[in-house]
């Protein structure tokens, strides 16, 4: 089954073979995964080496800490403010979709918020243009550097005078980026990470410093990263199984991986731009490389693309219940092939339907 979910999203073969191997008996010890002692060595070495491993991936030195925490993407969207929303000084907002806006909704709980630009308007079938200042007074500047629902995508993110904290859910891991332009950068794993379950944070000490420390431990990054993640019983498994994928990812390369990503959205916009029954939803200099947004002109022929598509196996191509339309999610696990698969399928639907 070729699988184009937005996540949940595909893992690789060899990734799921050694998970579940893992369950039965994890690295000959005769133990399944799902029940290692959470506090024990064997846990304790997957999360050294996970951390570690997010440090080489991102290029980070000490001065960042890597967290693995429960929530998934809404958690952060209120531990953020929590922990780092000043009430002198109010923090910033790049408004560029569903998951921007719904952290900026979350964040207007704790204090105050500024918009610094959106794209709203257009309803975000484009980026906001980049705020042209922005002021080292606020507590933080939230930005999500892809946008999964309406496939758009930063193409770099630049330094600025405030804290910049960008959630990466769905494109962490796919392109070189500076990661160090951040001061604190989250993702949930579901995407390009592993399973739901895990989200990854990785925060700037000195940011961490700044926290405000009365907060129910938590729900506060320092309590968290003074236990080492394990300030209660963490998700395992989901750690596991993000390790292994992190693993996969640096046998890779981050170089060999965004050159396969660039090629799969080349080909598959080619096509999208190319056939004559559909379109491409978002603005080509904007497009996502990890979601390729697209609709039919006939309406009609987006449900029967997608039942075309069950039939030569090929799933997760409808897109988000906000908007409708299609969309294929063309994380790292999704190989060049099966994109070289969905374009054949689209070829052979307009030959069928024209
Ligand atoms: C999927 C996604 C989220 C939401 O994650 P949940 O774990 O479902 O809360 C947040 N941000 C972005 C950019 C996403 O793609």
């Amino acid at each position: 089954m070729l699988n184009f979910n937005s996540g949940p999203a595909a893992l690789p073969e060899s990734v799921l073979q050694e998970a579940a191997k893992a369950v039965v008996n994890y690295n000959d010890t005769g133990l399944s995964i799902l029940s290692i002692p959470h506090r024990g060595h064997l846990f304790q070495a997957i999360l050294d080496e996970s951390r570690q491993l997010v440090h080489e991936l991102c290029g980070l030195d000490d001065s960042y800490e890597v967290l693995w925490m429960h929530g998934g993407g809404r958690l952060q969207f209120c531990m953020v403010p929590m922990n780092f929303l000043s009430p002198k000084h109010a923090a910033g907002y790049i408004d560029s979709g569903h998951w921007s806006k719904e952290a900026m909704d979350y964040a207007r709980h704790y204090g105050d918020i500024v918009m610094l630009s959106s794209s709203a308007e257009d309803n975000y079938c484009c980026l906001p243009e980049w705020p042209e200042v922005i002021s080292k007074a606020l507590s933080y500047v939230h930005v999500t550097t892809n946008n999964t629902i309406y496939g758009t995508q930063w193409p770099k993110l630049p330094k600025i005078a405030a804290p910049l904290i960008a959630d990466m859910s769905s494109d962490i891991f796919s392109r070189a980026i500076d990661y160090t332009n951040c001061s604190m950068f989250y993702a949930v794993a579901q995407k390009n990470i592993g399973p739901a379950g895990a989200t990854l944070v990785v925060i700037k000490k000195d940011l961490l410093k700044k926290a405000n420390h009365d907060l129910p431990p938590m729900l506060s990054y320092a309590a968290h990263a003074n236990k080492g993640s394990v300030l209660n019983t963490p998700p395992v498994f989901a750690i596991y199984v993000s390790m292994l994928m992190l693993r996969w990812t640096k046998e890779r390369g981050i170089a060999g991986i965004e050159a396969e990503n660039n090629a799969k959205a080349a080909a598959l916009y080619q096509e999208i731009d190319r056939n004559a029954l559909f379109y491409g939803v978002a603005k080509k200099e904007d497009r996502s490389k990890m979601n390729a947004c697209y609709a039919a002109h006939n309406k009609a022929h987006e449900k029967a693309f997608i039942e075309f598509c069950s039939k030569q196996n090929i799933t997760g191509i409808e897109g988000h219940r906000s908007i409708g339309g299609l969309r294929a999610s063309l994380y790292n696990a999704v190989s060049l092939d099966d994109v070289k698969q969905l374009v054949a399928a689209m070829q052979a639907f307009e030959k069928q339907h024209s």
